[in-house]
C-alpha cells in the first residue's frame, strides 16, 4: 500500500473522527522492544474442529458456570492478520461471535482504516467465556482459558497480530506495563510472531481523543506488515 492517505482512508479516518489534518505522513519509525523470548504454546494440539468443540464444552474453570456459551473466535482462518482481546462482554456471549457490540463496530472501522475488513482477519480473546458483569479476568482463568488462544495462534498463523487492550497486552507479554507504554512499538510473542499492541476499542469509545495514538499503532502495525510481506494487508487472505 504506496499511498495510505488515500481518499478511501481519510473517509474511514474522519469515521473514526480523528482530525486528519494533524497527521503528517507516516508516523516515524517507531523503536522495537527487546525481543520476549518465545513462549511455549500450549498443550492442545487440536485442529480446528476439535478445538472449537473443546471450547464450547470447557469447563476448565468456573466460567461455564455463568456464560451463555463459549466464544471461539471469528474470521478468516488462514489471515495474514490475527486481532487479540480481553474476553467476551454481554452481546459477544449472547451471540457467540467476538467484538460485536459497539466495540466491535469501532474495531470493524479500525480495521477498515487499514485496509482490511473484519472478514479478512480472525479475531479471538484470551478468554472464551465471559466473566460476570465484564469484570477482569483472573490468572487461573487465564491459564486455563491460553492455550486456546496460543493454539488459534498456531492454526491461523498470522504474519501479524494486532493486540487490543491493556488486558490482553499484559497477559500476552506477560507484564504489568501499562498500555501507554506497551503501544507504540514492536514485540514479538508466540514464537517470535509480530505483534502491535494499542487501546481498546471499548477504551477509545470512552476516551476519544486518544484514537490519534490508535490510528499511529495501527500504521505500525501496517507497515510492519508491508515490511513483512511486501503486500496490501488483505493478500491472499
Ligand atoms: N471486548 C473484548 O475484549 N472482546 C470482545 O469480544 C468484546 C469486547
Amino acid at each position: 500500500m504506496t499511498h495510505p492517505m488515500d481518499s478511501r482512508r481519510l473517509a474511514y479516518l474522519k469515521a473514526l473522527e480523528i482530525d486528519v489534518w494533524e497527521r503528517r505522513g507516516l508516523a516515524p519509525s517507531a523503536p522495537t522492544a527487546a525481543p520476549v523470548p518465545a513462549r511455549a504454546p500450549g498443550q492442545v494440539q487440536l485442529g480446528w474442529a476439535e478445538l472449537e468443540r473443546a471450547v464450547k464444552s470447557c469447563t476448565l474453570c468456573p466460567l461455564h458456570q455463568t456464560r451463555t456459551q463459549g466464544v471461539f473466535g471469528v474470521g478468516n482462518r488462514n489471515a495474514q492478520w490475527m486481532v487479540i482481546g480481553e474476553a467476551p462482554g454481554a452481546d459477544e456471549d449472547r451471540q457467540g461471535e467476538p467484538f460485536v457490540g459497539r466495540a466491535g463496530q469501532l474495531l470493524n472501522s479500525m480495521l477498515k482504516a487499514i485496509g482490511l475488513a473484519r472478514e479478512q482477519v480472525f479475531i479471538a480473546n484470551i478468554l472464551k467465556s465471559r466473566p460476570p458483569n465484564n469484570r477482569d479476568p483472573r490468572p487461573e482463568e487465564v491459564r486455563a482459558c491460553i492455550p486456546y488462544l496460543f493454539r488459534q495462534i498456531e492454526l491461523v498463523n498470522p504474519q501479524l497480530i494486532l493486540c487490543v487492550g491493556r488486558i490482553a497486552a499484559q497477559t500476552l507479554l506477560e507484564t504489568d506495563t501499562s498500555i501507554g507504554k506497551l503501544r507504540g512499538q514492536l514485540h514479538r510473542i508466540a514464537g517470535n510472531r509480530p505483534m502491535v499492541v494499542t487501546y481498546h476499542p471499548a477504551y477509545l469509545l470512552r476516551s476519544p481523543g486518544e484514537k490519534r495514538k490508535s490510528w499511529a499503532d495501527l500504521l505500525l502495525a501496517l507497515r510492519t506488515f508491508e515490511q513483512l510481506a511486501g503486500a496490501s494487508p488483505g493478500a491472499s487472505s
